[in-house]
């Protein structure tokens, strides 16, 4: 069936670079885009009007976790200051053992927000690095009927994190345990690799750098070689990850990855923000940045997530200018990326003290083009004949400013996921005037809040000075709750 496009602002792909052509056209037949650029005049089966808006290829969103936005939640504005700089850690190191698995419903309930929020706000590639574990037949499933196109695995480590009754991080080293989740990741790939019509791929997790000895680092990229997969691990995230890897091996952790052979063109570093050079780290030996240009590795950036906890990359125009490949992703919620666009510009602007850094231009490129390097696609991230139709109508005419002289700009200085009217992966279409076609998404969304609740409910439980939610996360004002 082919499907014609036509009236928006059409960003087709040249076999260069993004060009924008104004009553443009994109025809895609079946899954595959036919053609993009200038109005089409043949015959089409169906028609979609874009006018007022941009036809963008969707983006591909380098960081996304399956475990729903209750954890996420506790790294929001942390009005205390247990947070040590130590992102993650704050709500994923629980006091050993009293942290249960959420029951398998809730763990569907929460993928399926995931997947669905993602989408709704622009995403039509999701790089799951790591969510909630189990039922994998039911992950592949769920990929397989809603829609969305995934590359995922279970992640592995083999040092669980955990706080001591007094508050200390620990790591609990567990050789077997990492040998076994890196054997149910390659597993996890061996059979579901290109299920789901081709939509779910098999990539590998290592989940982040200090929490896997070297031997399973190198263990998880010797397999994802093998399978010729893709591996992510989450680096330069977080001081004490940093200062950690610092003290086991003396060398700073994009050094060490390089060392061991981990950074290459198939890599794909989460954050990569504690690097040498940059002001936190106060250690300005080497180039840490050149040597993940030289590799190849792709950086992915999450800029809002980083600047709610007061932390950037040093800088998103000083890791371009240096070759590096930058992708982008959400990390945490909303998993807005037109917000993420917005923020990679201003904070690039801002950090470097000019205004000529973080162009629109630049930005977009890194949430399409920028996520298929280390995907080894070309087939995504563009319209062009012969991409996968992946694409995403924008309404422009719901921006803040009705009038505007170039969209791409446009959407950038106000673009957000709520202006994201049609989405369609794969050849077909999954968000239609913003809604979702294939799921009730008030009940979808009624599952997540009830899991989302349960989780928070256990918090003091496992939490090691037993605080609940709103005492880790104070209110805003005085709530008070309805009983
Ligand atoms: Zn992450």
């Amino acid at each position: 069936m082919r499907t014609h496009i036509e009236g928006g602002w059409v960003v087709a792909f040249n076999g260069r670079s993004h060009e924008v052509h104004e009553r443009g056209s994109v025809v895609f037949e079946d899954d595959q885009v036919v053609h993009a650029g200038a109005a089409y005049a043949g015959p089409a089966d169906t028609r979609i009007s874009a006018a007022g808006k941009l036809v963008s290829p969707g983006f591909i969103n380098t960081h996304v976790h399956t475990a729903g936005p209750g954890g996420d939640y506790l790294l929001l504005d942390m009005a205390r200051n247990d947070y040590r700089t130590s992102n993650y850690m704050s709500f994923a190191a629980p006091l050993k053992g009293k942290m249960t698995p959420p029951p398998p419903p809730a763990v569907a309930a929460l993928r399926t927000f995931v997947f669905l929020h993602a989408l709704r706000n622009g995403t039509t590639t999701i790089i799951d690095v790591g969510g909630l574990r189990g039922d994998w037949d039911g992950y592949a499933k769920l990929v397989d009927e809603l829609g969305v196109r995934v590359y995922g695995s279970p992640p592995f480590r083999d040092r669980d994190t955990y706080m001591d009754p007094q508050g200390r991080l620990t790591y609990d080293e567990d050789v077997a345990a990492g040998r076994g989740r890196l054997e149910e990741a390659v597993g996890f790939v061996k059979s579901f690799d290109k299920s789901a019509q081709g939509r779910l791929r098999g990539m590998l997790n290592a989940a982040q750098v200090e929490t896997c000895t070297e031997r399973l680092l190198r263990a998880g990229k010797d397999a994802a070689r093998e399978l010729d997969v893709p591996i992510h691990t989450h680096a330069g995230g977080n001081m004490i990850e940093f200062q950690r890897i610092m003290g086991e091996y003396g060398k700073t952790p994009m050094r060490f990855l390089a060392d061991i052979g981990f950074l290459d063109e198939r890599t794909l570093i989460g954050h990569g923000v504690f690097t040498a050079g940059h002001p936190w780290t106060a250690y300005p030996f080497g180039d840490d940045v050149r040597l993940l240009a030289e590799r190849g590795a792709t950086l992915g950036h999450c800029p809002y997530k980083y600047a709610k906890m007061a932390m950037t990359l040093h800088s998103f125009q000083r890791y371009l200018d240096a070759g590096v490949t930058v992708a982008i992703g959400t990390d945490t919620y909303p998993m807005d990326m037109l917000g993420e666009l917005r923020w990679a510009s201003i904070l690039a602007k801002v950090t470097d003290g000019n205004y000529q850094a973080g162009q629109p231009r630049d930005v977009f490129n890194a949430a399409t083009l920028g996520g298929c390097r280390f995907l080894r696609r070309d087939d995504l991230g563009r319209l062009a004949p012969g991409a996968k139709a992946d694409i995403l109508l924008i309404d422009l005419d719901r921006l803040g400013s009705l009038v505007y002289a170039d969209p791409i700009k446009a959407l950038i200085d106000a673009g957000s996921g709520r202006d994201v009217h049609t989405v369609i992966v794969d050849g077909k279409v999954l968000v239609q005037d913003g809604r979702l076609t294939r799921v009730d998404e008030a009940e979808v969304y009624a599952k997540a809040r009830e899991a989302t609740r349960h989780y928070w409910g256990t918090v003091p439980r496992w939490r090691w000075d037993g605080a609940d939610v709103e005492r880790i996360i104070p209110p805003a004002f005085p709530l008070r709750r309805r009983q």
